[in-house]
């Protein structure tokens, strides 16, 4: 279990538990929580276990377990009260805890630490490789294990290396959350590039979209170093798509009702924005959007205040232009296009 790590919840209300893996520990803490329902969420990667994870988490605590059919992309999705009335508990996999996101149930969160990855041998592929010195860390929180032992492995081979706490949205120091790099902007300053280590194009292409420094990446379990990701590219991209939606007249506002992407406040604030601008904007509301629910809309492009990773990664899926908050801003002409903003949901 590592609820050590967890910084206290500033929020009132159902309490968050954090453990490393499906295992003992677990077991063991639902047993003493003794639930009247569990529900259990996994990520879209653990669906094909999840059946297996149901029957395992049942038979050892030897209560009602239910799937939640719909997958997490995150800590801010997790199972509804109407998704799953009857739950007193939720377990849910692959995230932390995001600490500044109020619950509607206990929850046990289960990181799926993973132990592998030698940091000797991940700090002399580092070395070999032509990064500079001064070198920001970010994990995901798989491996944020390696946090203490990459550093000194790294430092030991001249690197100075960075990696800071970050906002109120991130459980821990150098954690990498697809909408929050703030452990990373911490320290943007003070280095002259990034490494992120975990797995997957996800967290790399958003870190480079947060921090004008080159991002590469390492799987530290295959020991697999990328080159540092096309940050001008990205960028340019959007701003094609804010181009593309400077001209809009009506505008629909995407507010997602998940507990961890619900940004009302700033929701209204755009639209405020918008008919200052003597453009429409109407509010839409969902829990995960489909591109399908936004075909034959009368409107000309929309601005997304849920994920932000919807209209950075998804955007090409939808049939108008998705902008960001930042880059709704850009359209509408009240920002500059340089510097490039992310979206932070703080
Ligand atoms: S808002 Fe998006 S990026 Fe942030 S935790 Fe949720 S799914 Fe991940």
């Amino acid at each position: 279990m590592v609820d050590a790590a967890l910084p206290s919840r500033p929020l009132a209300g159902p309490e968050a538990r954090v453990f490393a893996t499906v295992g003992p520990e677990l077991f063991a803490a639902l047993r003493t929580a003794r639930p009247e329902r569990i529900v259990l969420q996994v990520p879209a990667g653990l669906v094909r276990n999840a059946h297996a994870l149901t029957a395992q988490i049942r038979d050892a605590v030897t209560a009602p377990v239910v799937l939640a059919t719909r997958p997490c992309f995150g800590a801010c999705d997790f199972p509804s009260r109407d998704e799953a009335p009857r739950a007193d508990v939720a377990v849910v996999l692959g995230h932390a805890p995001i600490p500044n996101v109020p619950l509607v149930r206990t929850t046990f969160f289960v990181e799926m630490r993973e132990a592998g990855g030698d940091p000797e041998r991940i700090a002399a592929s580092i070395a070999a490789a032509p990064i500079p010195r001064r070198l920001g860390l970010v994990f995901s929180v798989q491996h944020l294990g390696l946090t203490g032992p990459l550093s000194a492995a790294l430092a030991a081979r001249g690197f100075d290396v960075r990696f800071g706490r970050g906002d109120r949205r991130l459980a821990y120091a150098a954690q990498a959350l697809g909408c929050n790099y703030t452990s990373a902007e911490a320290v943007a300053s003070e280095v002259e590039a990034f490494l992120f280590v975990g797995t997957g194009r996800f967290h790399p292409l958003g870190l480079a979209f947060a921090v004008d420094r080159p991002v590469w990446a390492i799987d530290p379990l295959q020991n697999r170093l990328e080159p540092p990701i096309d940050r001008a590219a990205l960028i340019g991209r959007r701003l094609l798509a804010v181009a593309a939606a400077r001209d809009a007249r009506r505008w629909g506002i995407l507010v997602s009702t998940f507990a961890g992407q619900n940004r009302t406040p700033t929701a209204l604030a755009l639209q405020g924005r918008a008919r200052a601008h003597g453009r429409d904007a109407e509010m839409l509301l969902f829990d995960r959007l489909d591109p399908r629910d936004l075909e034959g809309r009368d409107l000309d492009a929309y601005v997304n205040t849920a994920c932000p990773r919807i209209a950075l990664d998804d955007g090409p899926n939808f049939p108008k232009p998705v902008l960001t908050p930042p880059e709704f801003l850009m359209a509408l002409g009240e920002r500059p296009l340089e510097p490039y903003r992310f979206d932070t949901y703080h």
